[in-house]
């Protein structure tokens, strides 16, 4: 293995789930549904793969996919990405998150990110040869922000880009007008191009509004946004995503993108872009039944002892463990299963300096109710 790659090893999710399968304990680690999207839209799946659709499908994606996803952003927040050129399929978020990367950063480039962070962001950015520049989210009146100065003492001459998620996994964070402000300013007083992972846009809770950065004035031109069709629609095996971004932008991601896969995978495409059209009714009863499950776990682990942080945003809750008398995430998610029978995520792996992160553990609320109650009655054990 590259020495650039050394320190990444087996990710959190496969490590986490693996002890999950071998134990049986209850899987809160990572984020996936355990029940199904809409119907119809697997319907369509089975359509196409059944009707033929079974070879290569256009390198930059089926256009009727790439024609949902300009409608979609046009009607939900007003920003309009030409479906030829402005659009790009690719295979989930994680190449949309890769190829962007390596595509617009050179080698010693920096990279502002919010930590913790997503996993492939880091291994991304070190594929690239590129710099992280961490900026850490930190708990103030219950919910994890940025220090302003902080994010404004990270960009210096040698910064490239600021990797921008929101809603924000791991800490449900849904980043306001005023927070996606100072990242603005930032990016136009250093021309910084902003890549904007919105793969729960549509999982906000409490009416909380999901504000794309590019509809900030000034920050469509600079902004390579990415979302995937994963968690709208409750199909995370599907590796469907999309990039929407000027042309210029687009063609520089494309040309990495087609030496990575080419292009994607055809019948998800063509079920994708029917849910976009027709199944948001369905998605705005996922987020309701999501705002309920983390009511659900939020008062659970409570009751058990942890601390915790109610999201405003994605899958997951952030406890703090040190009120059970536990200091480390990672020793205590190791032991977790014989300790509880239940699987959560270390929030310390997800951070450039873990010690920021070392007393959380992520617990992932997108599960039956049965699941959730079942794990939070096991959870009491630790009391
Ligand atoms: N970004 C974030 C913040 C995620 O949580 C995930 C995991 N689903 C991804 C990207 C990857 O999305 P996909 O499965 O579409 O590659
Ligand atoms: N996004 C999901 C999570 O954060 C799963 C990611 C993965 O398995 N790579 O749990």
């Amino acid at each position: 293995l590259v020495a650039r790659m050394r320190e990444f090893g087996t990710t959190i999710f496969a490590e986490m789930t693996a002890l999950a399968l071998r134990t049986g304990a209850v899987n809160l680690g990572q984020g996936f549904p355990d029940t199904d999207g809409p119907p119809a839209m697997l319907e369509r799946a089975v359509e196409a793969v059944r009707g033929g659709l079974n070879q290569y499908p256009p390198g930059p994606g089926v256009p009727e996919l790439r024609q949902a996803v300009s409608a979609h952003r046009a009607a939900r927040y007003g920003l309009d990405y030409d479906p030829d050129g402005e659009v790009l399929v690719t295979v989930g978020a994680t190449e949309a998150i890769a190829a962007s990367i390596l595509a617009l950063c050179e080698p010693g480039d920096e990279v502002i990110v919010f930590e913790p962070y997503y996993d492939s962001y880091a291994a991304s950015v070190a594929l690239a040869g590129a710099v992280l520049r961490p900026v850490t989210l930190r708990p103030a009146e219950g919910r994890f922000t940025f220090d302003p100065a902080e994010l404004a003492a990270a960009a210096g001459p040698r910064t490239r880009a600021i990797l921008v998620n929101s809603p924000h996994n791991p800490t449900g964070t849904v980043f306001t007008r005023e927070e996606l402000e100072l990242i603005a300013g930032l990016c136009a007083e250093h021309g910084l191009i902003a890549i904007t992972d919105e793969v729960y846009e549509h999982l906000t809770f409490d009416g909380v509004p999901h504000i794309p950065l590019a509809t900030l004035p000034g920050m469509r031109e600079r902004t390579v946004v990415i979302s995937s069709a994963g968690k709208t629609f409750s199909v995370t095996g599907w590796k469907t995503g999309w990039v929407c971004a000027p042309e210029p932008l687009v063609r520089a991601v494309q040309t990495v993108k087609q030496f990575l896969t080419f292009t994607a995978s055809a019948p998800w495409q063509v079920a994708a872009a029917h849910a976009l059209r027709h199944e948001l009714g369905w998605v705005a009863e996922l987020r309701a039944g999501l705002q309920a499950k983390r009511d659900r776990l939020t008062a659970g682990l409570t009751a058990a002892g942890f601390d915790v942080y109610r999201p405003a945003g994605t899958y997951f809750v952030q406890a703090d463990i040190r009120p059970l008398g536990f200091t480390d995430g990672l020793v205590l998610a190791r032991e977790l299963p014989s300790l509880a029978g239940v699987v959560a995520v270390p929030t310390q792996v997800f951070y450039a300096r873990p010690d920021r992160g070392r007393h959380f553990l992520r617990f992932a609320f997108c599960k039956r109710d049965e699941v959730i109650d079942e794990a939070v009655s096991r959870l009491k054990r630790l009391a």
